[in-house]
């Protein structure tokens, strides 16, 4: 079984509600995860959504998701902080095989969050390179208590807001295919309990899908 592979932000968009719709439920279908799949698809890919999302090991992209082989090209860092290589990588997504979605995918106790939280509060910076990561978090912390959310589910809202806005800052390729009504950017704050994901921040998606979520 495979999919036809989607030509618009929302039909990309629906696709993944979809498929974590099922993964919610405990209904998978684990599509495009056979050989044959495997065998079309080796000459070439053609994902439909670009994910960027935490490396917590609880968001494994094709899982919560219920898609397989080709459906998604993956980027993953500690907190989905962004660095030249997430930049370029995502780039690569949406203009060299034109995905026409982005995804930002966060999650509830996320320790890159975490962190960033405990370095405000006690002044200490974590060691090596761990601390690359625990700054690139605390600007959308300090955003977030400057605007009085303080739960940590606002703190997560507004870390993946922030990384939409982000990437849309920093990377000229992504402004324009949004511009162009080519590519959305979603932001998902995902709830490790439940598995399911919510729509936090939508950029060049149509609104009725996005109010629809
Ligand atoms: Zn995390």
């Amino acid at each position: 079984m495979s999919d036809i592979p989607t030509a618009t932000p929302s039909e990309g968009f629906e696709l993944l509600l979809a498929g974590n719709q099922r993964f919610v439920t405990n209904a998978p279908e684990h599509p495009n995860q056979d050989a044959t799949r495997r065998a079309e698809i080796a000459p070439g890919q053609q994902p439909f959504a670009v994910l960027f999302g935490c490396s917590d090991s609880r968001l494994a992209a094709e899982i919560i998701f219920d898609r397989g082989l080709g459906d998604l090209f993956v980027v993953r860092t500690a907190g989905h902080v962004v660095g030249a290589e997430v930049l370029g990588s995502i780039e690569y997504g949406v203009d060299v095989l034109d995905c026409p979605l982005v995804v930002v995918l966060g999650h509830d106790s996320c320790g890159a969050v975490g962190a960033a939280c405990a370095a405000l509060e006690d002044g200490m910076a974590p060691a090596g390179y761990i601390r690359d990561v625990v700054e690139r978090v605390t600007p959308s912390v300090l955003a977030a208590r400057a605007a009085g959310r303080v739960e940590p589910q606002e703190v997560l809202a507004e870390h993946v807001r922030h990384t939409v806005d982000l990437l849309l800052d920093r990377s000229r390729v992504l402004a324009e295919k949004v511009a162009a009504g080519q590519a959305a950017v979603v932001g998902l704050c995902y709830r490790l309990a439940d598995g399911s994901a919510q729509l936090v921040a939508a950029r060049g998606l149509d609104t009725h899908v996005a109010t629809a979520s």
